[in-house]
């Protein structure tokens, strides 16, 4: 639960930092579709590798691109059948490939490649087809019997299922539903659970698992599957010989390849121990491989790949399959270095109760890193920053790894350039400058205070449920870190570490993060709708609770001008004040495990939306024509070998359009379509 997702697209140019971009005509945008931008990110370094790291890079990155379909499955057990049944409509159509049915036909299926699944990867709400019942049959019909997908009698028996998994709108709704008030397991359409099962049932499993006084808990369900057989609830566990089997057979052989390359000892130990976890599916295995990731921090090549976040699961216990293969930024690293170097600085001086500060902080390393791969729920869209391993008793001993992908970062930024944004949302031109200025630059370091310190900091009182904040956990959670970084990034202590030279560039970022919290993130969510993913509520909550509580020294307004809302900040360090009070409540409710009080800030603050002004923002967005969602294509890597078949380099190039990579990734990479 420890990811940062990337704000909405603001118009922002590059004018600090030292640039790391290679090539300034690179083209970032790759394709434009419904609500979604794809683009492409460049891997600045990565030909000044050294052979065996380049060789390390490409067996993860074969391991990272093998896990796609465990991700397809967890979304929905539809998904893959569903994937295979569009791809080959899609590529043995004969028709008219710019008729309005075949468009909306192309365009579904955009969509349903970035959701990994028939659901939006954000709202995960359904999408809708935009094509006719009796096109898509007609289409189906002329396909040849080995082009439809496996594991079904017949081609009627296929689409009398698959039919109302495209078309009816009621049906699967909804990928996770985190309605409280609903049984989430029962109403969502995630393949963590299987058919029948009931929260209730679920829960109970659990707390009969859990030991309340285990110092070291494994975190259960993470590789599981939910079911019931005859009327009894059981796991069936992600394993070689279990669950998606064949996919991890597969990515134990590139994990055992990518080993051979291995920089150091400690690396070769983490993996050993990743593939002994996947071989077994024993958690504790899980955490053995964890405390050794974790320690290692001498690495340069580094890599996620396992079943890791939990937002994918309404009750946030099973890991969604992800990726990331990455290297360090040494150059920019130095920045985080300097803050993880000053951890202790910053837990001894937050605003929170004594009480509830870490005494010791560990081991909080941080370091700047240039993705080279993103699979599984990490792609298309992604993280701008991570923060692992997730279990607290891990993080506490053992310490953490704290990134910041900084390539990914400049990609979104250069591709927003002139889009428009500040002139219509941004109050005035001096705030508009100061944002031209200092985004950059304030945006990341948010991050890293966010991830190296905001996530680590703070403690639990003892005997305190690490879940007891229940669905709220993932909201309250974000909520605290960003509160962390929002009122750091506001301290003197940054100029006197070298970090931020202006000590009133922390304003650009309070700008920005209040009208995005405020206003501008309603653009992600359809008219009359509430505030559901826990990053969007963690923001609004923040930002509507300091507009509340600021209300009698009009710290910060909602203005009209010419008949536009602007958010007005008249005070910039009461604001300051306003976000350490919110920490410190933040912060003893997380102590605390205080779930009424953490229930009640959510929904005071973090849910409901004003419709009118979600329209305005809405009619003034669209006039932009910004799209609220993005996410990437990777480069194609491609190895040269001698005739031993040793790999003497790895290539790397940007050409691939997205339908074609797409393409490409189902044709070489399906391990789990039938
Ligand atoms: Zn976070």
């Amino acid at each position: 639960m420890k990811k940062t997702i990337p704000t909405l697209a603001l118009g922002t140019m590059l004018t600090f930092g030292a640039s790391a971009v290679e090539n300034k005509d690179f083209n970032y945008i790759v394709d434009r579709f419904a609500d979604i931008e794809v683009l492409r990110y460049e891997v600045p370094g990565f030909k000044n590798l050294t052979t065996s790291q380049k060789a390390m890079i490409y067996y993860l990155n074969q391991a990272a691109q093998t896990g796609r379909d465990i991700i397809w499955d967890q979304n929905c057990r539809y998904n893959l059948p569903v994937r295979t049944l569009l791809e080959n409509v899609y590529t043995n159509y004969k028709g008219d490939r710019s008729s309005k049915d075949f468009k909306a036909f192309e365009q579904y299926l955009k969509q349903v490649w970035f959701g990994n699944g028939i659901h939006h990867h954000y709202s995960t709400d359904k999408f809708v087809p935009g094509f006719s019942q009796a096109f898509f049959t007609e289409q189906v019909n002329a396909l040849p019997a080995d082009k439809l997908p496996g594991g079904y009698a017949s081609r009627e028996a296929m689409m009398e299922e698959l039919t109302p998994v495209i078309f009816d709108p009621a049906f699967m709704a909804k990928r996770v539903n985190q309605d409280g008030t609903q049984d989430v397991i029962a109403t969502s359409a995630t393949n963590l659970y299987g058919p029948g099962v009931t929260q209730a049932e679920v829960e109970e499993y659990y707390s009969r698992l859990k030991d309340p006084n285990d110092p070291t808990p494994v975190s259960y369900g993470l590789n599981a599957r939910v079911v019931k057989e005859d009327g009894k609830i059981k796991e069936q566990h992600y394993q070689l010989n279990g669950l998606y089997g064949p996919a991890i057979a597969k990515i134990i052989y590139y994990l055992s390849k990518a080993r051979e390359y291995a920089e150091n000892d400690a690396q070769k130990n983490y993996i050993a121990s990743l593939i002994d976890y996947y071989i077994t599916g024993d958690l504790k295995k899980f955490d053995e491989y964890s405390i050794l990731w974790a320690e290692d921090t001498k690495s340069e090549v580094d890599f996620v790949n396992g079943f890791i976040e939990s937002y994918g699961d309404p009750l946030g216990m099973t890991g969604s399959w992800e990726s990331y293969v990455n290297f360090k930024n040494i150059p920019s690293s130095r920045r985080t270095e300097i803050i993880s170097g000053n951890a202790q600085w910053f837990e001894d001086h937050s605003p929170v109760d004594p009480n509830f500060r870490k005494p010791h902080v560990k081991g909080v390393s941080a370091k700047v890193i240039t993705a080279a791969m993103l699979g599984g729920d990490a792609f298309p869209a992604t993280a701008i920053g991570i923060n692992l391993p997730n279990a607290n008793w891990i993080r506490a001993a053992h310490g953490s790894k704290s990134v910041t992908l900084e390539n990914i970062t400049e990609a979104y930024a250069m591709a927003s350039r002139g889009n428009g944004f500040n002139d219509e949302f941004v109050i005035d031109p001096a705030t508009s400058k100061l944002m031209d200025d200092w985004l950059y630059i304030t945006d990341m370091l948010h991050t890293d205070l966010h991830e190296c310190l905001g996530h680590g900091s703070g403690r639990l009182m003892p005997g305190v449920d690490p879940d007891a904040l229940k669905e709220h956990g993932s909201t309250l959670e974000e909520t605290r870190a960003d509160l962390f970084a929002l009122y750091y990034l506001a301290d003197p202590k940054l100029q006197e570490l070298g970090i931020l030279d202006n000590p009133e560039a922390y304003k650009s970022e309070y700008y920005k993060y209040l009208l995005n919290g405020l206003m501008t993130q309603l653009n992600r969510i359809e008219l009359g709708k509430d505030v559901e993913e826990a990053h969007m509520r963690n923001r609004q909550l923040i930002s509507k609770w300091v507009l509340e509580k600021g209300k009698k020294d009009k710290v910060v307004e909602l203005v009209k001008k010419n008949g536009k809302t602007y958010v007005k900040i008249n005070d910039y360090r009461k604001l300051r004040d306003l976000f350490g009070q919110l920490l410190k409540e933040v912060q003893r409710i997380k102590s605390e495990g205080d779930y009424a009080a953490g229930n009640k800030l959510v929904n005071d603050y973090g849910v409901k939306i004003d419709k009118k002004l979600h329209k305005e923002v809405l009619d003034r967005y669209s006039k932009l024509d910004i799209p609220p969602y993005r996410g990437f294509v990777n480069p194609v890597y491609t190895a040269v070998y001698d005739d031993n078949g040793n790999i003497t380099d790895v290539t790397i190039s940007y050409d691939e359009g997205y339908v074609d990579q797409m393409l490409r990734l189902s044709r070489d990479y399906s391990t789990l379509t039938k």
